[in-house]
């Protein structure tokens, strides 16, 4: 059977994979085993089972493969911003950033490849959409920014490493201080794969790293937020604002005609009713288009109706986008009007300016030259 039309294995469940081994005459803890390999140890090859019998890993290989989202390569900014390119076994690219701050390291991680709402600021807008990531997928990044952070604690690798010299700190660790979903795509859009993803990071038999450490950011998709809050999440939830007007949301977040600010912000009411969960507000300043002290006021309103903290982000430019960083003098104007309203406020500093690090810029640059270099396929 070839690889390609198998299953991947990490498609399963718990469950289903204790129904695997009982059908094919097996014992369950063999299944215990199995998912442990996958999520506890981030195993990515069959072979590297080796607690299992040589015959139940012929059993596994003959019905699943292991679709991988395994490190291309990465950039290394200055600052100590890690870019890393991911490439999938349809051989696609999607990004994962490892930012470093003080002995901190936090991992931004991608949930979609590319993303169907073309907001205007945004590199990975441009791209469009190609899929959701598979759990595993998620997963993949996670464990390799783990590692790499690791690893970069000792200082073992070096600017332009490639895949060769990272396979052995690929290990899942706990190396990751905090885990963004703030990457390329709309993770409420894919759902089911990230809480998935999710719940194999921070599961006792997974990675079991905290739920507090973990952040979903959304342009803010009413139902999506809905439905986090009657599941329950445990993880944190931040809505990228950007501007607390429809008219000039509209602008900047297409979707926005879609779902008005009205209606996004009912969703989060519902949300902090059922959780008691501190929204958090992502709001990137761009030069006049959302840096007035009318547009801190319509921030400030729309922040009245449920406790929230507010990051304030420098815009990490796109090239062409037509958008221009805020100055620091209006960025300082800008907090000081929300902090004598009384709001909690952080200010982000862009990072890895030297890089390609704004969302989507990598991944982009490497989709414009596979496109010069071969004839565009229908896929794309
Ligand atoms: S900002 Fe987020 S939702 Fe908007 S296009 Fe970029 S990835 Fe998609």
């Amino acid at each position: 059977m070839s690889g390609d039309l198998q299953p991947d294995i990490r498609s399963l469940t718990h469950v289903a994979l204790q129904n695997f081994f009982l059908q094919h005459g097996g014992r369950k803890f063999r299944a215990d085993q199995t998912y442990n390999w996958l999520w506890k140890k981030g195993c990515q090859s069959f072979d590297e089972m080796t607690s299992l019998s040589k015959a139940d890993r012929l059993l596994l290989t003959h019905h699943f493969s292991f679709r991988v989202a395994g490190v291309d390569h990465f950039q290394a900014s200055r600052d100590g911003t890690l870019k890393v390119v991911f490439r999938t076994h349809d051989d696609r690219c999607v990004e994962g950033v490892l930012i470093p701050s003080a002995d901190r390291y936090t991992a931004c991680i991608s949930s979609q490849i590319g993303c169907a709402l073309a907001c205007n600021f945004c590199a990975t807008g441009r791209l469009g959409f190609s899929r959701n990531l598979t759990t595993g997928e998620i997963f993949d990044q996670v464990v390799a920014l783990s590692g790499l952070a690791g690893t970069r604690r000792d200082e073992k690798y070096t600017e332009g490493g490639k895949k060769k010299n990272l396979e052995n700190s690929t290990v899942p660790g706990h190396n990751l201080s905090n885990i963004v979903f703030m990457g390329m795509g709309e993770p409420l859009l894919n759902y089911e794969n990230v809480t998935q993803a999710i719940d194999r990071i921070t599961s006792t038999d997974g990675m079991n790293l905290s739920p507090q450490r973990i952040t979903v950011s959304s342009v803010g998709i009413p139902k999506m937020i809905r439905k986090m809050a009657d599941d329950g999440v445990k993880f944190h939830f931040a809505l990228s604002l950007h501007a607390a007007t429809d008219e000039k949301r509209n602008q900047l977040i297409p979707v926005n005609r879609k779902f008005p600010l009205t209606e996004v912000s009912d969703s989060l009411k519902y949300f902090y009713r059922l959780t008691g969960e501190r929204i958090t507000i992502e709001y990137i300043l761009f030069d006049r288009v959302n840096d007035t002290r009318s547009d801190a006021q319509a921030l400030a309103g729309f922040c009245k109706s449920f406790p929230v903290k507010i990051n304030i982000i420098q815009y990490n430019q796109v090239a062409d986008s037509g958008f221009v960083k805020t100055s620091e003098e209006k960025l300082r104007a800008f907090v000081e009007f929300l902090e004598q309203k009384n709001l909690v406020i952080n200010v982000r500093k862009s990072r890895g300016e030297d890089i390609d690090a704004a969302c989507g810029q990598l991944a982009g640059k490497i989709k414009q030259n596979a496109m010069l270099a071969e004839p565009s396929t229908p896929e794309d």
